[in-house]
């Protein structure tokens, strides 16, 4: 037998010499860079059969096997690595491939790079999807909450979550309940903060019990269910209250009406304004004309209409915030913008 490529002699390997095989059949064609999803909660490792808790070592060694796929017409090829750190998730391997093919072996040296890509492992995944200790109810007070509440309350909720960054605070499962939403929290301290907030945000009053539910470690543990009342109003609202219209300056811990006749202003327990009625009302910063006639009168930016404003201005004033309603024209106490919420 001799050698097509360089006619030696001797045995051969489908047509060719030993030398030239190994020359012209690489083991495998490794590629530059491999991923692996590693569990952040448990260190569990996913391979193409599923998650599996074993050492890095072992899930690196699997990877290759599975991520690079021999080259013909090389057999039972196996692969031996060394694994240097760049940092947590990136990781450097010099690695052998030993091919065999009848009595020949070929080891082939190459590089590859490994980013470890954090995520969750299905049985970590299922245990955040039930696993809660703090409860955050949110209720309108007296009255259902409505659907523009509840998607504010939502966007709050998550992007405060988000934003905290912290993966032992997570929502577990959200549920629309009673007219109002309940949050079930990894944490009591996440539903503390998150009830402070919203009460903060929205205007409201807070209430929380704890209730032991078990041992952990040693330890007593306790599911707290804080409860956010939402009062009805919100600072800017304009509302009919025992035929006086009012705008609301401030929502807690008291309801503070102010008058919008009169100019003057009163606090209530959120219940007793419960039966207060909110009114359409448009609040922007107006021209005041101060007419022949002694009549002081607000001029709308767009329709240029003219009301007269109550009560009137006391001093010679050009420019006011003013809140614009079907009844008339009234100075107001709050900022333009204070009437979006
Ligand atoms: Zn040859
Ligand atoms: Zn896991």
């Amino acid at each position: 037998m001799f050698c097509v490529e360089c006619g030696a002699e001797g045995p051969t390997y489908q047509g060719l010499c030993a030398r030239d095989f190994l020359r012209k059949h690489p083991v495998v064609a490794p590629p530059e860079v491999l991923d692996i999803e590693r569990c952040s909660s448990c260190g569990s490792f996913r391979s193409k059969s599923g998650w599996s808790k074993i050492d890095r070592e072992l899930a690196l060694t699997g990877l290759l096997r599975e991520a690079i796929p021999k080259l013909s017409p090389w057999e039972r090829v196996t692969f031996t690595h060394v694994a240097r750190d760049e940092d947590a998730n990136n990781l450097s391997l010099t690695v052998k491939a030993l091919g065999r093919f009848e009595d020949l072996q070929s080891v082939q040296d190459f590089r590859v790079r490994v980013r470890i890509k954090p995520s969750l492992c299905d049985s970590c995944q299922k245990q955040r999807g039930r696993y809660f200790e703090g409860v955050l109810q949110v209720r309108g007070d007296g009255r259902d909450l409505t659907s523009q509440e509840m998607r504010a309350v939502r966007t709050l909720v998550s992007a405060r979550v988000d934003r905290a960054g912290d993966p032992a605070a997570f929502i577990s499962r959200i549920e629309e309940v009673h007219g109002g939403l309940d949050f079930y929290l990894s944490t009591n301290a996440l539903g503390k903060a998150l009830a402070r907030e919203l009460s903060e945000s929205f205007g409201g009053s807070v209430s929380s019990s704890p209730k032991l539910f078990g041992q952990k470690q040693g330890r007593e543990v306790y599911r707290v269910t804080s409860l956010v009342r939402l009062g009805a109003f919100h600072i800017g609202d304009v509302v009919r209250h025992k035929e006086s219209l009012a705008e609301v300056t401030s929502v807690r811990p008291f309801v503070v009406l102010r008058d919008l006749a009169t100019g003057e202003s009163r606090r209530f327990k959120p219940k007793d304004v419960r039966s207060a009625k909110r009114v359409d009302a448009e609040r922007f910063e107006a021209k005041i004309e101060h007419l022949e006639s002694g009549e002081v009168v607000a001029v709308h930016p767009e329709s240029e209409e003219a009301r007269p404003v109550r009560p009137p201005p006391k001093d010679r004033t050009v420019r006011a915030v003013v809140v614009w309603t079907q009844d008339g024209a009234f100075l107001s106490f709050l900022p333009p913008e204070a009437s979006k919420a």
